[in-house]
C-alpha cells in the first residue's frame, strides 16, 4: 500500500494475533512502526520500535507518548476477552475487560489525537471492535458491551475530529484464529456451530483483518470516517438456519 510509505503508525496489541499481523503488513508497506504491548519483546529492526504499555493504565499510556512526534496513525488492537453471562459476572472482571478494551482504546486515542493536533498533522485511527460490538450474543457480556462501546467511541471520535482532518474508523472482526480464540479449537460442536454462523463457513485469518486495517489507515481510505466495518465472513449480514426447507 504505497500511501503508507514512511508514515509512522503506533499499533497496540502488537505482540500477538491481529496486532502482530498489522505490524507485519505495515512493515511490508514501508511504514515506520511503533509496536506496543504489555510485555518486553525482541526489538524490531530500525526504523521500527517496540514499546511496553498497559493501555488500561493512564500513567503507562502517558509515558508511551512522552517525547513522541510525527505520528500519522494509531491502531487500537490490544484487547482481552472475559467469558461469562450476566448472572455469573464478577464486577472486577467487568471492570478489567471494560478497562482494557474500552478505556484503553479511549486513552490511547486521546493521547494520539493530542499529539496529532499539536503537530498539526492529518491522522488516521483504526479501532478494533468486534462483530459482537454490532450485535448481541450470549455468554460474553462484558466483552460484547466493551466492543459496542468501541463502535460508539469510533463514531463519536470521528465526529469530534473530522474537521481537524483526523479520520477514525473501526473493524469488527468475526471469528479470527488467534491466541485469543485458541480455546475454540477444543470446543467441538460449539465451534462447528459458531463457524456455521459465518456465511463463508470458515474462521478468518489475522492477515485478512490486518489488510483492511491498513487500508483504513492509508490515504486510499481518505474519504472514509466514522465507519464500523465488519470483517466477519458475513457473520452480521444474515442468520442462516441449519438444514434445508
Ligand atoms: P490476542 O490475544 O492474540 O492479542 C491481543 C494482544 O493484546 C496481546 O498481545 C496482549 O498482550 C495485548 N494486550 C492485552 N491487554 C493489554 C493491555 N492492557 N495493554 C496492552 N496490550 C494488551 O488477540 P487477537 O485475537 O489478536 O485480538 C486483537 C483484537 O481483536 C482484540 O481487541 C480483540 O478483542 C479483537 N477481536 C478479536 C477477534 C478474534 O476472533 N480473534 C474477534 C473480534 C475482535
Amino acid at each position: 500500500m504505497s500511501s503508507l510509505q514512511n508514515k509512522t503508525i503506533l499499533v497496540t496489541g502488537a505482540a500477538s494475533g491481529i496486532g502482530a499481523a498489522v505490524v507485519e503488513e505495515l512493515i511490508s508497506a514501508g511504514a515506520s512502526v511503533l509496536a506496543a504491548d504489555l510485555a518486553e519483546a525482541d526489538d524490531l529492526p530500525a526504523p521500527h520500535h517496540r514499546l511496553v504499555v498497559d493501555v488500561s493504565n493512564e500513567a503507562s499510556v502517558e509515558q508511551v507518548f512522552e517525547g513522541l512526534t510525527g505520528l500519522d496513525g494509531l491502531v487500537n488492537a490490544a484487547g482481552i476477552t472475559g467469558i461469562g453471562p450476566i448472572q455469573d459476572l464478577d464486577t472486577e472482571q467487568w471492570q478489567k475487560v471494560l478497562g482494557v478494551n474500552l478505556t484503553g482504546t479511549m486513552l490511547m486515542s486521546r493521547y494520539a489525537t493530542g499529539l496529532m493536533l499539536r503537530d498539526g498533522r492529518a491522522g488516521s485511527i483504526v479501532n478494533v471492535s468486534s462483530a459482537y460490538g454490532l450485535t448481541g450474543g450470549p455468554g460474553n457480556v462484558a466483552y460484547n458491551v466493551s466492543k459496542s462501546g468501541v463502535a460508539q467511541l469510533t463514531r463519536c471520535m470521528a465526529a469530534d475530529l473530522g474537521a481537524k482532518n483526523i479520520r477514525v474508523n473501526a473493524v469488527c472482526p468475526g471469528y479470527i484464529e488467534t491466541p485469543m480464540t485458541d480455546m475454540l479449537k477444543h470446543a467441538g460442536a460449539f465451534r462447528d456451530q459458531f463457524v456455521a454462523m459465518h456465511l463463508l463457513q470458515r474462521p478468518g485469518l489475522p492477515g485478512e483483518v490486518a489488510k483492511v486495517i491498513c487500508f483504513l489507515l492509508s490515504d486510499d481510505a481518505s474519504y472514509i470516517s466514522g465507519v464500523n466495518l465488519p470483517v466477519d465472513g458475513g457473520f452480521t449480514a444474515a442468520h442462516v438456519p441449519q438444514g434445508n426447507l
